[in-house]
């Protein structure tokens, strides 16, 4: 079902980028081809060659690539002239996605949140939540917890736990504590009875702070899936102590852990959450942070950004939520495909000793090494299936397929997965037998 790629047509001169492109790249390097086309769920070289996307753009692809549906919608606006670039100015597009939003997602979900257009990446929606969360409260400390991603600029990455990333910041990163994640330390540690305690401390030198960020599948940290009851008691303990819930929704949500929200139907309503990635369901960048009404403090343009009408996001966004999330069909699909996923991947894991991790559509296999989770999905990719690998050692292989994956693809790209593990656990008893 798969082909493998085979370079067919001329390979084309790549040195333009060891020339010129910063070393800051980095997917590229695992997978040094150059990428023309995309449809669904398929990445085309230029050479002939075809790729399953297990990454779909870190999640930003949850729709596939090029939905005809949402292809169609902004080929009519574009043609039809429709306002590409707005500042916060009210458009049709805009309007358009707010009603659509709110009809969809916010009604059906009984939440009441405003929603504030930020910047279109996913930092910008984090910084901004972080920074209402100061201004309303007065206070300056943030909780993280380890393993945590919350994005590259200063405010978002003070709150992110890696240390390779957080060193290129190049000042401290100040006013976060990173708290330890449920499970941190084993099962037996109930880590939400150690921030309550640190807290409810006059001497413990945890600071009372502004909000308490979390994501409740860390995406880049591992595929580590909190339990509904320690969020709903991060999400008391947040409440007692007079500080903000922020979800941080990014990668886990847009249907990617199963609902719209990645924290649907745990029991606790989020103050503020942020989104991007999936958002636009197109891949094109748009970002947002929701807040309760009676957070919605700030003073006109007080928090700014040229790109937050990315109007053609809009279209597309409008046109992924009345396509997918209008009745429940998606989401049953979505659970289905999780849950096959999940069979297949504790299979796998099985046959190792290995862990699986995540919920929904976002899980992966702890396979307990970064050098083994990469010889695996460099394989991988030279049997045509792009799959990265999260965590702080880089050691889990997360599968982060297009929701929309036909169920006999998934269990094709699973194969290539299955074998490729295998083949780097019989070379790994080969070298340890010599
Ligand atoms: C990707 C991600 C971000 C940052 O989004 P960018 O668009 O890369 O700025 C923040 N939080 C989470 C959970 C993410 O996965």
């Amino acid at each position: 079902m798969i082909t493998t790629p085979e370079p067919s047509g001329a390979i084309p001169d790549r040195t333009i980028y060891e020339r010129r492109e910063s070393a800051v790249r980095s997917y590229s390097r695992s997978m040094p081809r150059q990428f023309g086309k995309a449809e669904g769920v398929w990445m085309h070289d230029g050479q002939g060659g075809r790729y399953l996307d297990f990454l779909s753009g870190c999640s930003t692809l949850n729709y596939g690539h090029n939905h005809p549906i949402l292809k169609q919608a902004l080929l009519d606006y574009i043609a039809a002239d429709g306002i590409a670039h707005g500042l916060d100015l009210h458009t049709d597009a805009k309007q358009d996605f707010l009603a659509t939003f709110e009809e969809l997602i916010l009604k059906p979900r009984g939440l009441d949140h405003r929603v504030m257009f930020t910047g279109p990446t996913g930092t910008n929606a984090v910084e901004a939540a972080i920074k209402l969360a100061r201004k309303v409260t007065g206070r300056e400390m943030v909780i993280a917890f380890t393993n945590g991603f919350h994005g590259m600029t200063l405010g978002a990455l003070a709150c992110t736990g890696n240390a390779a990333k957080r060193g290129g910041a190049g000042v401290p990163l100040s006013h976060v504590a990173h708290e330890p994640y449920d499970g941190y330390y084993g099962a037996d540690v109930d880590t939400a009875d150690l921030l309550e305690q640190r807290l409810a401390d006059p001497s413990s030198g945890l600071d009372a702070p502004a909000a308490i960020l979390v994501e409740t599948v860390q995406g880049e940290g591992g595929l580590n899936a909190a339990s509904p009851e320690w969020l709903r008691r991060i999400a008391d303990i947040a409440k007692a102590h007079g500080a903000l819930l922020i979800v941080d929704d990014i990668q886990a949500g847009c249907g990617r852990t199963g609902g719209f929200f990645s924290f649907e139907d745990m029991g606790f309503t989020p103050d503020i959450v942020t989104l991007a990635k999936s958002l636009s369901g197109m891949g094109l960048p748009f970002a947002l942070t929701l807040l309760r009404p009676e957070l919605d403090q700030w003073s006109p343009g007080e928090h700014n950004g040229t790109f937050r009408g990315n109007n053609h996001a809009f279209v597309t966004a409008t046109a992924a939520l009345k396509h997918f999330w209008s009745g429940g069909d998606f989401q049953r699909d979505v659970k289905r495909r999780g849950d096959l996923l999940e069979t297949r991947l504790a299979r796998i894991a099985a046959d190792h000793g290995f862990e699986v991790r995540g919920r929904g559509m976002m899980r992966g296999v702890n396979v307990g090494s970064g050098e083994l989770a990469a010889t695996v999905t460099a394989a991988c990719f030279d049997a045509g299936l792009i799959i990265e690998t999260s965590g702080a050692y880089d050691e889990v292989i997360k599968v982060l397929a297009p929701l929309v994956i036909d169920d006999a693809v998934l269990g094709a790209g699973l194969d290539i997965l299955e074998t490729k593990i295998r083949d780097a656990m019989a070379a790994d008893y080969a070298v340890a037998a010599e």
